[in-house]
């Protein structure tokens, strides 16, 4: 599975879970970049709810998070 896979299944299967997570991870990226974004622009929510990077770092989170819910054999 990918990663974008397994953001997939969790939003099917565990939305519940998902959406903590991502509040959670959403957060967290936040402290993170409190001027500038992961891909060095102005870091305000309407460049970082767009930017691959930022929205990739969240999947990531997502994944370390939630992986343990994924059933290995996909
Ligand atoms: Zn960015």
């Amino acid at each position: 599975m990918t990663k974008n896979d397994k953001i997939a299944w969790l939003q099917q299967n565990a939305l519940d879970s998902y959406i903590k997570a991502r509040a959670k991870a959403e957060k967290e990226l936040d402290e993170l970049t409190p001027m500038f974004c992961f891909c060095g622009k102005l870091a305000t929510g309407f460049h970082t709810s767009h930017c691959k990077k930022y929205q990739d770092r969240i999947k990531t989170k997502i994944v370390d998070q939630l992986g343990y819910l994924i059933p290995s054999k996909q």
